[in-house]
């Protein structure tokens, strides 16, 4: 399943290929996604793109009459191609430009959604929020007004395990399995921890490998952003080594300890348990 570094890693190789362009329409061979895919998209009229906007997941394509907001599921890719390129069963949307070209999107297990948001008369800042999917999210990671400040004040009192907290989306947006894991491996803290019982300190460790965690997952990204520009292959997980995500019963990297496996809600979660207080 995409996670956001792998969402930011489409939206920074798209953004090179959309922003400044001119839709034209689109071809829908699918409309039976999350949601069915919005009529609107297949309309001619010309639409410059102002910018490709990311927000948790979803990827939002600003235009100067909409916000066409994607959410790529279980499975779904986004890639630009010429449009000469035969689709195959899984390609549902292509959007046209006007230099030709398109965007295809591809999605096997048709878990992603598609959005249409009109643009309003009176502008707000990220206006297309005005969707209710995308007004309840928590903040995003790398947004400077989220600090450890506000999650242990958000947190006194409470007795939720903090990684199902970080998970949750609520106090943030991006922790997945995998980064929450890893971001609590690298902070030193035990997952079974309760949210009430942390200090300022552990939140500031948490936040900053957090983001070291996702920063990292962005930048692997990076090298494989020619599979959005031609039609070799398909985004894949990135390939990251991993201190503990997938190493249960393996030993701790710093103390040679056998990481252990629990499970947390639904999730599987593998730490240290002398590393991680
Ligand atoms: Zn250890």
């Amino acid at each position: 399943m995409p996670e956001l570094p792998e969402v930011e890693v489409t939206r920074r190789g798209l953004a090179r290929c959309l922003e400044g362009q001119v839709l034209v329409g689109a071809t829908i061979r699918n409309a039976q996604l999350r949601y069915p895919v919005p009529e609107q998209l297949a309309d001619t009229a010309p639409n410059l793109v102002l910018a490709l906007v990311r927000r948790a997941k979803y990827l939002i394509i600003e235009t100067s009459r909409a916000a066409i907001i994607i959410h790529l599921g279980m499975s779904g890719t986004l890639r630009y191609l010429s449009v000469a390129t035969a689709p195959s069963r899984h390609d549902h949307v292509d959007l046209h430009l006007a230099q030709g070209g398109c965007v295809r999107y591809r999605d096997p297990r048709r878990f992603g959604a598609w959005l249409w948001v009109e643009r309003p008369d009176a502008e707000a800042v990220n206006w297309w929020e005005s969707d209710e999917r995308l007004r309840q999210l928590g903040p995003e990671p790398f947004d400077p007004a989220l600090t450890a400040e506000c999650w242990y004040r958000a947190t006194r009192g409470k007795k939720q395990e903090v990684k199902r907290w970080l998970m949750d989306g609520r106090a943030v947006v991006g922790a997945g399995n995998i980064y929450a894991a890893e971001s609590l491996f690298l902070a030193g803290i035990d997952p079974r921890r309760s949210v009430g019982s942390m200090g300022r300190v552990r939140y500031a460790r948490l936040l900053e490998a957090l983001r070291r965690v996702l920063d990292q997952a962005i930048e692997a990204g990076g090298s494989t952003l020619r599979d959005f520009v031609d039609d070799r292959g398909e985004m894949g997980y990135f390939q990251h080594s991993h201190h503990v995500y997938g190493r249960a019963g393996k030993p701790c990297l710093l103390c040679a300890t056998e990481l252990r496996q629990i499970r947390q809600g639904q999730r599987t979660t593998v730490f240290c348990p002398v590393c991680q207080r």
